[in-house]
């Protein structure tokens, strides 16, 4: 591919330069890899009766009423909108100029995503506009300000117009899976002839990705350095074990067995531990945290969030720090002086184990002699950072425990590098979450169940979707849900937690709700996932569909972790996604049925993966490539030697570096 300068395309000029520069766009390969994000099919609007809440829907309708009023500040523009099948309300902010720009009567193609209000009508959410007479399909490309649509796809088209793409998937991968050639591919994902090419272009996207992710890390793998083999036989952890106050289940003993047989090697152990919320893997990451202890080691244990590592903290402190252990916390709150102290310590030796955020791989953190890195619900941390943590040691052991169940086939492929244990039982005496979907003509019946759990002590949550593009809205209707929630419960303590407040006063809010001084918490932020509060029995969430099921599964996570019978209840609507997560409670069901439905870039875990494209992972939208990437991936391993398979592992380990993996040689 020719690497010229966009400063010659057409329509560049100075401040688009500067503009598209701004977005990391340097040059012609930039413009051609940054792939439409979604794209519009104007042969397939939806009938207004029938939009889907928690989705984009191209609808094509009339305008029937225009009204713009100012609230606390903002403009909010509000249109009746309606076909032949119905009505609906759309909304705009802050483009008061859409008052003069849209007419009464005009009909057009409008795009964006459905939500339903608070009220329970489904509502247009910022809709994009088309003239009516918009015809095939139209790439959407994540916007530049200052760079409009239609020029971004006019230098995708220029830049397509003036480069050679190299082919660098071996013959075997393409003619397998009838794939198109790499420009045929990119032609086609920038500008699609047909549904039926741009599908066959973006499977060939996302097997490549795949392949090209397995290829670097699985080459890894076989050049680990010599770690430290320790003693780690059941007697070593055995005090651990008696202080837990409980006996582990069968499959927590059986996980804790391949992970201390890892820690007794000199290869260094990557072992991805998964399992059911609730399953018990902060035990056996403490078992081996203990262990490495004894042997002599530190041992760094990483949450994403302050909560959990907070959490994790008060857990360590009491079962660990009896049978000897000095415990730290280390997150971005905590002061220069006290920071100071604890690093001293902990570059000393002093200090055993230290848990926290990522502030753990951040600048001046030393450790004496890091011997084992944990880090908890993995797929909040970019590979770099777990990259990072490793590094902070030599050649430490590392575990990785995910809260999300994942099918075998995608975390085979997602954590090639790493060996996996399944705890696959739930400790028992657990009552099972019970599901209901909830019709809007039983809301009441709702509150008078929360009336009377709060009567009894009990807690709930009430969890509102996060729309990234409307952040104002969702901050406005989780508020509106909140007042409501507060109006039909007027004698309980209701509190709002949302994702744009500041870390300190959510943490408060967080605190005061698990030490039981607020019985609901209406949230739009699912950051928070791992918090423990056992005294909590009901899940409320709005918009279910809006959640993929792996993410509802982990929602439903947050109740039942007491004695008490546990509730999750699910507004929306009735399909056969929700009626699922209703009929089971196991979560590698949900996830299989997840993947399943919709593909791997939706999962839970991918998304923050941060080297997958994730995009073009959910373009995709295949469980069935997994499966394939992984196999090519097993073929060209099985003759690196061979001149195509060659030069494709030169290139993924080229590509991965690129996307932050850091490759040793030894
Ligand atoms: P997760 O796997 O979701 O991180 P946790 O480690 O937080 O789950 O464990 C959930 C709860 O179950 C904790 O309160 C923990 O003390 C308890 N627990 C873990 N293992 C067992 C067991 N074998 N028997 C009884 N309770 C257990
Ligand atoms: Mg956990």
């Amino acid at each position: 591919m020719d690497a010229g300068g966009i400063g010659a395309l057409k329509g560049v000029g100075k401040a688009r330069l500067e503009a598209l520069r701004a977005a990391g766009i340097e040059d012609v390969q930039d413009l051609l890899l940054r792939l439409p994000k979604e794209y519009i099919f104007f042969d397939e609007p939806r009938p207004v009766s029938r939009v889907t809440c928690g989705e984009k829907n191209l609808l094509r309708a009339r305008i029937l009423q225009l009204r713009t009023g100012f609230f606390s500040g903002r403009a909010v523009t509000t249109a009746k909108l309606r076909d032949a099948s119905g009505e609906i309300e759309a909304v705009w902010f802050n483009q008061s100029y859409l008052q003069k720009q849209l007419e009464i009567g005009e009909e057009c193609f409008f795009y964006g995503y459905v939500l339903r209000r608070p009220d329970g009508r489904p509502r247009l959410n910022c809709p994009m506009r088309f003239p009516a007479d918009s015809k095939g399909i139209l790439p959407l490309y994540k916007p530049i300000d200052g760079v409009p649509q239609k020029l971004l796809r006019d230098l995708a088209k220029q830049a397509l117009e003036g480069s050679r793409v190299e082919e660098i998937l071996p013959d075997f991968v393409l003619s397998e899976h009838g794939l198109p050639g790499a420009q045929e591919g990119l032609h086609d994902l920038h500008f699609p002839p047909s549904r039926e090419a741009l599908n066959r272009a973006l499977a060939r996207a996302a097997l490549q990705d795949l392949l090209l992710f397995q290829l670097a890390a699985l080459s890894q793998k076989k050049s680990a350095q010599k770690g430290a083999a320790m003693q780690t036989g059941r007697v070593v952890v055995q005090p651990f074990l008696d202080a837990l106050g409980f006996p582990l289940t069968g499959a927590q003993e059986r996980v804790l067995d391949e992970i201390l047989g890892d820690m007794a090697s000199d290869t260094p152990m990557a072992r991805l531990v998964e399992g059911d919320v609730g399953c018990g893997k902060t035990a056996l990451a403490f078992a081996a945290l203990y262990a490495a202890v004894q042997n002599g080691f530190q041992g760094a244990l990483m949450a994403p969030t302050e909560v959990l590592a907070g959490q994790h903290y008060d857990s360590a402190k009491a079962l660990l720090e009896p049978l000897g252990v000095r415990v730290g916390l280390l997150t971005g709150s905590v002061r220069a002086k006290e920071r100071r102290l604890l690093l001293e310590e902990l570059n000393n030796g002093e200090l055993q184990l230290l848990i926290g955020t990522h502030a753990l791989i951040s600048e001046g953190v030393v450790y004496h002699r890091l011997g084992l890195v944990v880090t908890d619900e993995q797929h909040r941390f970019g590979v770099r950072q777990r990259t990072n943590l490793e590094r902070k040691g030599n050649a430490p052991h590392v575990l990785v425990m995910s809260a999300t169940p994942i099918p075998r086939t995608l975390a085979l492929v997602l954590y090639a590098d790493l060996s996996l244990s399944v705890v696959d039982e739930l400790p028992p005496g657990r009552q099972p979450v019970r599901t209901r979907l909830v019709p809007e003509s039983r809301l009441e019946g709702l509150y008078g169940f929360l009336d009377g759990e709060m009567e009894r002590g009990r807690q709930a949550y009430v969890i509102c979707p996060l729309v990234e593009e409307t952040t104002e809205m969702d901050a406005a209707d989780a508020e509106q849900t909140c007042a409501l929630l507060q109006k039909k419960l007027p004698r309980r303590r209701v509190a709002l937690l949302h994702g744009r407040m500041p870390g300190a006063k959510k943490d408060a809010i967080l605190r005061a709700f698990a030490a039981g001084e607020l019985d609901a918490l209406v949230s739009t932020t699912v950051i928070e996932v791992g918090v423990n509060v056992p005294n909590a029995t009901v899940m409320v969430i709005e918009n279910a569909e809006r959640f993929g099921l792996a993410q509802l599964h982990q929602l439903r996570g947050r109740v039942g972790r007491g004695a008490e019978q546990s509730w999750c209840f699910l507004l929306g609507e009735n399909s056969e996604r929700l009626r699922f997560l209703c009929s089971t409670n196991d979560g590698f069901e949900v996830a299989r049925k997840d993947l399943e439905l919709r593909g791997p870039g939706d999962f839970l875990g991918v998304r923050q993966h941060g080297a997958l494209d994730e995009g073009l992972l959910e373009l995709a939208g295949d469980g069935r490539l997994l499966q394939s990437s992984r196999e090519a991936a097993e073929r060209v391993l099985a003759d690196p030697q061979e001149e195509q398979n060659a030069r494709l592992l030169k290139y993924a380990r080229g590509y991965m570096e690129a996307k932050g993996y850091v490759f040793s040689q030894n």
